[in-house]
């Protein structure tokens, strides 16, 4: 696709992993620095990265603990707090497709991250009826898709990155992005 700038839109902390939970007992250097594949990968391709706002960081700082979702959910205010930073995010991805006639924007994915009860894509950890489950969206997620779906016809599609396996998602962004 020449003459079209690509970006991807990602997570605050695949840029900057100071923002996630850090515990007493877990180790620091988990939160330091950043996702090196995604870099690297959009300096290889001459991709643009467009970074999000960290919800659980501007809403509990850091030390915070590890939550599931639905202890977020339980949290008052913490999903406002989501749905406020969806919409400003959708509201910035909107401009940039709309906004840029030449040359063209092209969002190639939004990239959440596994597990995360507020930016995992399909697999936020979640306790129903008492059994523990993986298959949900992050709350901010579940509010940016639908803030999103207002201004997109096609909507660009969501990945998730892993920390705990970082090539999972390199052969799905080297298909999207070649
Ligand atoms: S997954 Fe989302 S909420 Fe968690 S640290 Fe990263 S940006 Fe923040």
């Amino acid at each position: 696709m020449h003459n079209v700038s690509r970006v991807l839109v990602v997570s605050h902390c695949l840029l900057n992993k100071g923002v996630r939970w850090w515990w007493e007992g877990k180790p620091l250097d988990r939160n330091i620095g950043l996702a090196n594949e995604v870099v690297a990968h959009a300096l290889k391709y001459g991709v643009g990265l467009v970074q999000m706002p960290c919800p659980e960081f501007t809403f509990c700082g850091n030390p915070r603990p590890s939550r599931t979702k639905d202890e977020y959910e339980r949290l008052q205010g913490f999903r406002e707090h989501c749905e406020r930073l969806a919409k400003s995010v959708a509201e910035q991805i909107r401009n940039l497709m709309v906004m840029g006639r030449r040359p063209q924007i092209h969002i190639i994915a939004i990239i959440g991250i596994k597990r995360s009860p507020s930016c995992a894509v399909n697999s936020a950890i979640a306790t129903r009826n008492g059994i523990l489950r993986q298959d949900e969206k992050g709350i901010f997620i579940e509010s940016l898709e639908k803030e999103l779906s207002v201004y997109c016809q096609t909507m660009p599609p969501f990945l998730e990155y892993d920390f705990d396996n970082p090539d999972e998602l390199t052969g799905a962004l080297e298909k999207l992005i070649m």
